[in-house]
């Protein structure tokens, strides 16, 4: 199908690749977006093997590998220093794959800029609240009360809370406290590797190396700890000084990092919600991204799974005869990898983030050793890589030149 009407609501990772996408099949495409300048919120997040491979067919790969910073490993240590989490790129077939931790910043101006290097209308300012489907498309309404023209189709990629999507529930009791940080001159960090630490699974620190910022040349990292949505406010009031202390009881390394945060404003709190919507469609939309399932970022797979749901919709559309079947055929092929995702996430999420100490006696005594003996490396990385379930074949992608890519990088390895 070409020449479709198609309204794109919501201007983050999966609404630019879709927009982009879909404008190069020929499809007349209009963005809408809440914020007067679109723009991403939030620290970092890491680029799989299964988000690259779309990037590299928007032609973005190498400008956003040139602003990451390559992660080959994912290393977590307990309290009595054992390694609990060690997931290596490196045990993926085929080799030379990596993880790309980058600031959301870099990831969102690459795919901003080509979305207006392509011409594509952007309606900035526009709340969406609802939609309507009438004989000849579907509207969405704004805030404001007025509605857009009626589209062929809208794709819904408003995020997790979209206003779209029919349910609101499944909101995890954890989330976490993040902020950006220059990364260390010196210090016992790997720019290799995501780190973690953890007291049981009440406690979690993170740190992701997210390479150089767009139009920067200094090194940056995302600075993560773990928190009871309803702890908020009382991390708070206890103040920054009780927090760095609980901080640096986990992770005395970590000292010369936080004396850069001097404020409370500096870290920022995301709440996760784990939620799938059964039938993603309905008449003349689709939902994708966050909005159809997200998941707590435990397996860094959301803006993946957002990437390879934009070019399903495309490769949806390009090869069907009517709309119907167009996201039928997007849905259907994407299905099987996100009901596998988000079962995984599910039953990983508790065992780093939760109250109860069971989850983590079961990582630390029955996972970890698994995943260091027979196929545990293997199917480790592979979850970790977003491979698991093979989701590119079948959406005719293909891995990226990873070679090639490497040759890229500025941040050494
Ligand atoms: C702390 C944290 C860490 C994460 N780490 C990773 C990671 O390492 N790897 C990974 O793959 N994923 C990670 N994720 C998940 C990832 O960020 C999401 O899955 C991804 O951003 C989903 O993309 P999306 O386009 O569906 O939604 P979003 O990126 O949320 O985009 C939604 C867009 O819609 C706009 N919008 C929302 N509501 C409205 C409205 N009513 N009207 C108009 N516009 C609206 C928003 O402003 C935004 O531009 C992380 C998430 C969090 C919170």
């Amino acid at each position: 199908m070409r020449d479709l009407d198609i309204a794109v609501a919501g201007c983050g990772i999966a609404g630019l690749a879709a927009a982009l996408l879909l404008h190069r099949q020929g499809h007349g495409v209009t963005l809408y977006e809440r914020f007067d300048q679109p723009r991403p919120l939030g620290s970092g997040l890491m680029i799989q093997p299964t988000g690259l491979a779309v990037l590299a067919q928007l032609g973005l790969a190498e400008e956003v590998v040139a602003n990451g910073a390559v992660v080959t490993r994912l290393y977590g240590l307990n309290t009595l220093g054992e390694t609990v989490l060690d997931a290596r790129y490196a045990d993926l077939r085929p080799t030379g794959l990596f993880g790309l931790g980058i600031h959301r910043a870099s990831l969102f101006g690459a795919l901003y800029d080509a979305v207006v290097s392509a011409g594509i209308p952007l309606r900035t300012g526009s709340e969406v609240v609802g939609s309507a489907c009438e004989a000849h498309g579907r509207r969405l309404h704004f805030a404001e009360g007025e509605s857009s023209p009626a589209h062929d189709l809208v794709v819904d990629v408003l995020g997790v809370a979209s206003s779209l999507a029919p349910n609101s529930e499944g909101w995890l009791p954890y989330g976490a406290l993040w902020t950006t940080l220059p990364w260390p001159a010196d210090g016992p960090f790997d720019h290799a590797r995501l780190e973690q630490r953890y007291e049981r699974a009440r406690k979690m620190a993170g740190i992701l190396p997210t390479g150089v910022r767009r139009g920067s040349r200094d090194l940056e990292l995302s600075l993560f700890w773990s928190l009871r949505a309803d702890g908020v406010t009382r991390m708070q009031e206890g103040g920054l000084l009780r927090w760095k202390h609980d901080f640096l009881e986990l992770w005395p390394e970590c000292a010369g990092i936080l004396e850069q945060i001097v404020d409370p404003c500096q870290l920022t709190f995301a709440r996760y919600a784990h939620r799938t919507l059964r039938r993603p469609i309905e008449e003349r939309l689709i939902h994708l991204g966050d909005a159809w399932h997200s998941a707590s970022p435990q397996l860094g797979q959301g803006a993946n799974m957002a990437l390879l749901d934009a070019w399903a919709l495309a490769r949806g559309l390009a090869n069907a005869s009517d709309l119907a079947a167009g996201l039928n055929a997007a849905i259907s092929v994407r299905r099987s990898h996100v009901a596998l995702y988000q079962r995984m996430t599910a039953f990983f999420t508790p065992l780093y983030q939760s109250d109860a100490a069971f989850p983590a006696l079961v990582r630390d005594l029955l996972f970890a050793p698994l995943s260091r003996v027979g196929p545990g490396p293997r199917v480790q990385g592979a979850l970790v890589g977003g491979l698991a379930g093979g989701p590119l074949g079948r959406l005719g992608l293909a891995l990226p030149d990873y070679a090639a890519l490497s040759a890229t990088v500025a941040v050494p390895r």
